[in-house]
């Protein structure tokens, strides 16, 4: 059976849980290495105007992570571990193809987004 066809842009929500580690100043850390596998990573600025918002990603374990700098100089870093690619693949087909194959007309299924 084939997945059904998605003909607008559709909105799914899950609810997610984040590791998110707290550096503090006097803790070192160094940001240039994967906290999982301990290898060397790619630190990207995404955005120019937001330098405190960086990208960090591992090509030896693909795991991407979000860094926040902290609110104030010599404040808290945050570096949070972002979903990995399998794991919203799982998710999508856990509740969005496998939840569309008995919908009945009418019932209340996943949000479609207008845009
Ligand atoms: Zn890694």
């Amino acid at each position: 059976m084939n997945p059904p066809r998605v003909d607008v842009p559709a909105v799914l929500r899950i609810p997610i849980e984040l590791q998110i580690r707290i550096v503090g100043p006097g803790v070192s850390e160094n940001l240039g290495n994967c906290p999982d596998c301990g290898q060397r990573m790619s630190l990207h600025q995404p955005d120019e105007n937001i330098p405190s918002r960086l990208l960090a990603t591992c090509e030896v374990c693909e795991r991407w992570y979000l860094i926040l700098e902290g609110e104030h100089p010599g404040g808290e870093l945050l570096i949070a571990e972002l979903p990995a690619e399998a794991a919203i693949r799982k998710e999508v087909a856990l509740r969005w193809f496998r939840g569309r194959g008995g919908d009945e007309p009418g019932k209340p299924g996943p949000h479609h987004s207008t845009v």
